[in-house]
């Protein structure tokens, strides 16, 4: 019997199936700009499933969902990457088309279960997923289990407000995580700070809008004002994960998205400010590790979302 991961994401929804033990075997995936409805969009799906299922003559036993929320008793509530969706349940919508059971959770939280299960954070009962992309997100493993809260909607680490008197950020509040520490972020204060750069104004072409990536680049090229941008970023997410660390002692905290891809020269400076912002003796107690998924992490997380739903 077969596992199936359905990773949605605001621009593209991907489909994997993986054998009992979460190995994924075959994939597909399509943009959600192609299809009309969620309704055609969970069709299509279906039938991704269906035909993936046919391929290796393995009957689907349970369905595993990771979606951006937030949400309410398992219905989409606004979710702000996904307009239109709201009221959308999306485990009801995809047991009944493919009749088995389905298991959805928030995306960051599938992907911790992903780590958990699979990745960096095998081997542990304490996990916390950080993903630093276009948003900041995490999701939790506590005591062996995932946790979400009452509603799936816990671990908003983006949203802690860290200066009242930073930037507007997308969720209503001003200063959040996210606003100082995303990619998004560090691709506006690039903008901002161009004509100070000389890697910025010299390598980008005038009028091309500056991003996370070009700001990394130019930290690489030895850049002083872009290294003055990521060492910002690194100290904000350091004070994210500095309460992070005393409110919850994870053992692990594994790092992906887009601008983890800096990788391990990044993860030292972010290292060195969780440090500064958390109590001695918990801070040695963590550690801070890189995502081992990769690209797919998203799929692998829905399949491990499916495992642990498959027991119930
Ligand atoms: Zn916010």
């Amino acid at each position: 019997m077969a596992l199936l991961g359905v990773d949605i994401g605001g621009t593209k929804i991907a489909v994997g199936i993986a054998d009992d033990q979460g190995n994924l075997l075959d994939q597909d995936r399509f943009m959600v700009a192609t299809t009309g409805s969620p309704g055609q969009a969970l069709d299509r799906v279906a039938e991704m499933a269906r035909a993936l299922s046919a391929r290796r003559q393995d009957p689907l036993r349970h369905i595993g969902i990771g979606s951006p929320g937030p949400f309410h008793d398992g219905t989409l509530d606004n979710p702000a990457n996904l307009p239109g969706w709201h009221g959308v349940d999306l485990a009801r919508s995809l047991s009944q088309r493919l009749g088995c059971p389905a298991t959805l959770q928030n995306d960051a939280t599938a992907a911790a279960i992903g780590e958990w299960m699979f990745g960096r954070g095998q081997h542990t009962q304490h996990l916390a997923y950080i993903t630093v992309s276009t948003g900041v997100g995490a999701g939790f493993v506590l005591n062996g289990q995932p946790y979400g809260g009452p509603h799936g909607n816990a671990a908003e680490i983006g949203h802690i407000v860290l200066d009242p008197n930073g930037p507007q950020c997308n969720c209503g509040l001003t200063g959040c995580l996210e606003s100082m520490a995303s990619g998004t972020a560090m691709g506006r204060v690039g903008n901002q700070r161009r004509s100070e750069s000389a890697y910025l104004s010299a390598e980008i072409t005038a009028g091309t809008v500056i991003r996370a990536e070009d700001v990394i680049a130019g930290w690489h090229n030895g850049d002083a004002v872009c290294t003055e941008m990521v060492d910002d970023v690194a100290r904000h997410l350091g004070h994210g994960l500095g309460i992070l660390v005393n409110l919850v002692n994870p053992q692990r905290i594994v790092l992906g998205g887009g601008v983890m891809h800096a990788g391990e020269p990044l993860l030292e400076k972010i290292r060195h400010w969780t440090a500064v912002y958390s109590m001695p003796t918990l801070y040695r107690e963590t550690e801070l590790t890189l995502s081992g998924l990769g690209a797919d992490t998203g799929l692998v997380g829905a399949v491990a979302v499916a495992m642990v739903g498959r027991r119930g």
